[in-house]
């Protein structure tokens, strides 16, 4: 069988099957699924369908990434991989652009003057060897086969297939050349996955998978009910991220980016366990060296570094003192304790506002979105603002009536808790 994966993911590549060839196959592996041993095979073949970055041997075995399934307000890459970098270990992070309520990487990157995120395969390993980080796009060199099996996928319908999703995803990263990986699978009313039971499926196929290539790879499941953090859109989301990296972020948002790095660096040897790795992390975050690692990255991606010198500087690089931007504040109708925000809705608003994508090639604004004044577990009283809106126009009357009915107060103290809900390794 693994004779005939190969054979047809050349075929993709080369062009020798036809889209109804390629189809058939796709949904017969949909409706029928595939073996681990099968997806390993299809997904090595997709690695090697294109470029695979190679690591000299004094750093091979510190080459790590992370993969997220997306969510609301979820900017732990922009701060976990300049992290990782000052703790010691080198990142070559592909990420995605945003589609639907979930925002990419590269888009919140993209808010930032000058930044680009386009680079060959040679440069991301040249920027990686010198700084230990650099986050880009794809490139056209890297997994062709799956930029022809997604489209595919996408226009037939069988995209929801675990095999397929997971050779998708696991290829991709592997042709990074990764010694390590974390997957941080979310479940919950604003992720991918919606049950929790799903979200294990998918992550016990990319662990099983990606460790039988050789990467050293463990999944946290984390829920995805709330925005992660307190920022959500484009800009607002970098500032956060950089408040992070000086050390004052949320605490659900350090907490992944703490939880998921000490993995990495116990993974690779550079920290004796996780506890040790995630308190690494947070002293990079504390002692300036995460913010100096993401500095560097901007700067050489042609990026405006000036802007990180100050509040001010970084509020007007970002857009967000644009006087044309117009702040709309929603307040508590009620003393008590946020017991809930829904991710969904707080994400429906700002795609509605223009913070994301409905279609594949929109323009997205960068400096609207949404700024949470208190999270689960905070005390508001009444008239308090607990959410505000940057917008251009003025927001539709059903919007604020949705928004009113994302917040729920108890009258009984909420403790917050933590989002990782089980690791899976
Ligand atoms: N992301 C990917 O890159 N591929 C999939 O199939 C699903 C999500």
């Amino acid at each position: 069988m693994s004779k005939a994966i190969h054979d047809l993911v050349r075929g993709v590549v080369d062009g020798s099957l036809s889209d109804d060839e390629v189809i058939h196959w796709l949904r017969a592996v949909f409706e029928g699924g595939l073996s681990e041993e099968d997806t390993i095979a299809l997904t090595e073949a997709m690695r090697d369908s294109g470029e695979v970055l190679e690591w000299g041997s004094e750093i091979a075995n510190l080459v790590v990434d992370k993969h997220s399934t997306g969510g609301v307000g979820d900017k732990v890459s922009i701060v976990l991989a300049p992290a990782l970098a000052a703790c010691g270990l080198r990142v070559p992070m592909i990420s995605g652009r945003g589609l639907g309520h979930t925002g990419g990487t590269l888009d919140k990157l993209g808010s930032i003057p000058g930044l680009s995120v386009e680079r060959s395969a040679d440069e991301i390993r040249q920027q990686v060897e010198r700084l230990g980080v650099a986050m880009v796009g794809q490139t056209d060199a890297l997994v062709p086969a799956d930029r022809r099996m997604y489209a595919l996928r996408d226009v037939t319908g069988t995209l929801a297939s675990i095999p397929l999703i997971t050779s998708s995803i696991v290829s991709k990263k592997a042709a990074e050349g990764l010694s390590a990986l974390i997957l941080d699978v979310k479940f919950g009313r604003a992720a991918f996955m919606v049950e929790r039971a799903d979200a294990a499926e998918l992550a016990r196929s990319m662990v099983d998978v990606a460790n039988g290539m050789g990467v050293s790879t463990r999944a946290v499941l984390t829920t995805m009910d709330q925005p992660l953090g307190c920022a959500v859109g484009n800009s607002l989301e970098v500032l956060e991220s950089v408040e992070t990296l000086c050390g004052n972020g949320p605490e659900d948002l350090e907490e992944l980016v703490c939880v998921q790095g000490g993995l990495l660096l116990e993974a690779t040897g550079l920290a004796d366990g996780m506890q040790t790795g995630a308190l690494m992390i947070h002293d990079s975050l504390q002692d300036g060296s995460a913010l100096e690692c993401f500095r560097k990255m901007v700067e050489a991606q042609g990026g405006d570094a000036s802007i990180l010198e100050s509040d001010a500087s970084l509020m007007r690089g970002l857009g967000l003192m644009d006087p044309d931007l117009l702040t709309t504040e929603l307040c508590a109708g009620a003393d008590g304790w946020v017991k809930d925000i829904d991710a969904m809705v707080i994400a429906e608003a700002c795609l509605g506002m223009g913070a994301g994508r409905k279609e594949l090639g929109d323009e997205i604004d960068r400096a609207v979105g949404a700024i949470l004044e208190a999270q689960v577990g905070d005390r508001l009283e009444e008239g308090e603002p607990w959410v505000v809106l940057y917008h251009r126009d003025e927001v539709a009357p059903q919007t604020l009536e949705d928004l009113l009915g994302a917040i729920t107060l108890s009258d009984e103290e909420v403790k917050p808790v933590s989002r990782i809900a089980e690791m899976i390794e």
